[in-house]
């Protein structure tokens, strides 16, 4: 359904701008793209992934939006990836080919000499998290699960005729920003990865942009609320937001209303595995003495000892090469996911209160520390790693730590660790003769984040 909608609007919109990110194109330039890549995939078997190696321009757009219309699932893997990473992504996925979208051009056709491979259970897209047994783990997503998550945003958030994000293309928010968006015909405006680290530029792009929406995460929020002129009489076309991925401070919404008000602020929550968000609020000033609601319950969400179970269409087919994951079950015929997440439910309210493992949130990116520490171990000359966050007064975690044992330099482990984890993943390294460990034998984390979190 959204591939076809998306399709048509190629196919009608002609002129209309499409896209704006690192370069930009129009309708008529995105379907011949399109069009190219499902010709230049065609000698791919049908189902075979197809890791998409880019960052935000209309290429990987093109290549997504082929792989897509030629029955292949694609892998969008960052440009900024370290190859080490990328390798071990390739094995996990055991994809077929890589196509670095900045290398291969695409020779353009047109969009009419193609057409859609209609099946709306196959794998649309698979999109890579942290794993907690040392590896990065692909989420594999169905068109149905697409569909379903396409009728839901459309429900919460209606058309907007320029929708703006900041999420990388390997991430699922960006997913609420590329489909809806070009199935209604509106214009998607993605910020250059480069340019979220000045200022100055960002803020040019954002008001230049005239969006009427932002899908963002909390933490970004903050980032654009620290330059002035983001406010309404530079950009009063803003009127909706869009946040998910993290806990969504009161104080923020307080803030951007001061800027903007009267902006309509939804609070989403789900996780890749259940296809970007599956539960949504409109905050109402009543609702910021407290903490947030992040969705309202309905019959797809049940708390079970205290942890989110999601059950309902946008359940994912699993993870890549382990379809059988405990996390995903079936009760009474129907699909369930176990989230991880500890919540409540008040009255008709669904409320997110942390996490029963280890997986954290750090600045919108999905963490688990347990990855972390199998890459720190499998360097020579590491015998012990433990990875933790510290948080600030508000108790979110704002930068990432860890403590090792080791026979060599610092300085020499994070270069090592740079070639293997993205950036965001890098923690701040501290040289320890052992680990603290507590009464049960295990690795003391509350005494670490205590010990560094004062320094
Ligand atoms: P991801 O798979 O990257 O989308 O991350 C999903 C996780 O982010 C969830 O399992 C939650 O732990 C957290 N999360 C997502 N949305 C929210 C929200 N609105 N409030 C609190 N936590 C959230």
């Amino acid at each position: 359904m959204i591939l076809k909608k998306i399709y048509e609007k190629l196919t009608l919109l002609g002129d209309r701008m499409a896209f704006v990110g690192e370069d930009s194109c129009t309708y008529r330039e995105l379907g011949e793209l399109a069009a190219g890549a499902v010709m230049m995939l065609r000698q791919i078997p049908e189902s075979t992934p197809v890791i998409l190696y880019g960052g935000k321009c209309a290429a990987m757009l093109g290549w997504m939006l082929g792989c897509t219309f030629a029955g292949l699932p694609y892998v969008p893997v960052d440009s900024r990836t370290p190859t080490g990473r990328l390798e071990i992504i390739q094995a996990e996925v055991g994809a077929g080919r890589i196509i670095d979208t900045r290398q291969i051009e695409i020779k353009k056709a047109a969009l009419s000499d193609t057409s859609i491979v209609e099946n709306v259970g196959r794998t649309v897209y698979v999109i890579m998290t942290s794993g907690s047994s040392g590896k990065p783990k692909g989420v594999a997503v169905s068109e149905a699960n697409l569909d379903a998550f396409c009728d839901r945003y459309h429900h919460w958030m209606g058309d907007a005729s320029v929708s703006l994000g900041h999420a990388s293309f390997a991430f699922d928010l960006s997913v609420a920003d590329i489909y809806p968006t070009l199935a209604g015909g509106g214009c998607l405006y993605s910020i250059p990865a480069d340019m979220v680290e000045n200022s100055t530029l960002m803020r040019d792009f954002v008001l230049a942009s005239e969006c009427e929406r932002l899908v963002m995460t909390p933490s970004f929020a903050r980032l654009l609320l620290t330059e002035p002129s983001f406010r309404k009489d530079r950009l009063s076309s803003l009127n909706s937001v869009f946040f998910c991925g993290e806990v969504l401070p009161a104080k923020t919404v307080l803030r951007l209303w001061e800027r903007f008000p009267g902006l309509r602020i939804v609070n989403a929550y789900g996780p890749t595995e259940c296809t970007v968000a599956t539960h949504a609020i409109e905050i109402t000033a009543d609702m910021t003495d407290r903490v947030l609601p992040a969705g309202i319950a309905d019959d797809s969400v049940f708390i079970e000892n205290g942890e989110i179970i999601l059950g309902g269409r946008q359940i994912a087919l699993g993870y890549l090469g382990n379809l059988q994951s405990k996390a995903f079950f079936e009760r009474d015929g129907k699909r369930f996911y176990r989230t991880g997440d500890r919540g409540r439910i008040c009255g008709s309210l669904l409320y997110i209160d942390g996490r029963l493992d280890r997986q954290l949130k750090l600045q919108g990116y999905r963490i688990e520390p347990g990855e972390i520490e199998q890459v720190l171990l499998s360097l020579a000359g590491v015998s012990a790693a433990a990875v933790f966050a510290l948080h600030d007064r508000t108790g979110m975690p704002r930068s990432l730590c860890s403590a090792v044992v080791c026979s060599g330099e610092i300085e020499a482990l994070t270069d090592e660790l740079k070639k293997r984890l993205p950036m965001y993943m890098i923690p701040t390294l501290h040289k320890l003769d052992k680990l603290p460990m507590n009464a049960n034998g295990k690795c003391d984390y509350a005494k670490l984040e205590a010990a560094y979190g004062k320094q």
